[in-house]
């Protein structure tokens, strides 16, 4: 007798949003085990642009970035990455990274006022703390568009009531397999990305919630 195939299709709740696209960014930074590296440089600068309506990825940013200061990578950091020496030998610098990224926006259409976005990152340290310290730092303009994000991790706390240590339980509690390499800023977009669209599934109304403006 031929089984017969279930095909369980999820209930989805997907409300309207706010914004036309989400940018899941996550910047992976010079490090040292057990002991603080100033100033902290961006080595990966890593963006994923993903549709609000059809919930699919549609550009990607990403781009590794030569440190000025501790130009040699430690071995820790190298461990926790997975970036070596040669790949940041020689990229840009973040000055020119930033000018390359603010093309990425304009052509695909993100500066227009008329199309809202929403960076998300997991956490507040990469647009509150890492960018804003290494341009002050290099006193380097801080590009307005940077100024506000939602910290996935407060989307988690809303829909599932408990707020997260980081994303790796993140992923588990919402039984969604795990990416590629945790630390790898560009698999850490991915998995930020797909515990967003599980939590935009579950309801979640996305907002900013944290702001420098
Ligand atoms: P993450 O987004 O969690 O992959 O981390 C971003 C950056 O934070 C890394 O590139 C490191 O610079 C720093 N970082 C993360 N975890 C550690 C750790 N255990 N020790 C030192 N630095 C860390
Ligand atoms: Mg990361």
């Amino acid at each position: 007798m031929a089984t017969q195939s279930q095909t369980v299709e999820r209930k989805s709740q997907i409300k309207e949003q706010y914004f036309d696209y989400f940018l899941i960014l996550d910047f992976e930074a010079t490090c040292k085990e057990n002991e603080k590296i100033y100033p902290q440089e961006i080595i990966e600068f890593p963006v994923i642009k993903i549709n609000a309506k059809t919930l699919q990825v549609e550009s990607t940013f990403h781009q590794y970035v030569e440190p000025k200061v501790h130009k040699e990578l430690t071995p820790f950091c190298t461990q926790l990455t997975g970036i070596i020496q040669d790949m940041v030998d020689g990229k840009p610098h973040l000055e020119e990274t930033l000018q390359s990224f603010d093309k990425w926006m304009l052509d695909n259409k993100l500066l227009g006022a008329d199309t809202k976005s929403l960076f998300v990152t997991c956490g507040d340290w990469d647009l509150k703390t890492m960018l804003p310290s290494q341009c002050s730092y290099f006193k380097i303009p801080v590009p307005k568009y940077f100024g506000q994000w939602l910290n996935i991790k407060k989307g988690f706390a809303e829909v599932t009531g408990s707020y997260p240590r980081e994303m790796m339980g993140m992923l588990s509690s919402l039984q969604i397999p795990h990416q590629g390499r945790h630390h790898s800023g560009i698999d850490d977009c991915k998995n930020i990305g797909n515990i967003l669209v599980e939590l935009l599934h579950r309801g979640y109304v996305a907002k900013a919630s944290c702001s420098n403006r």
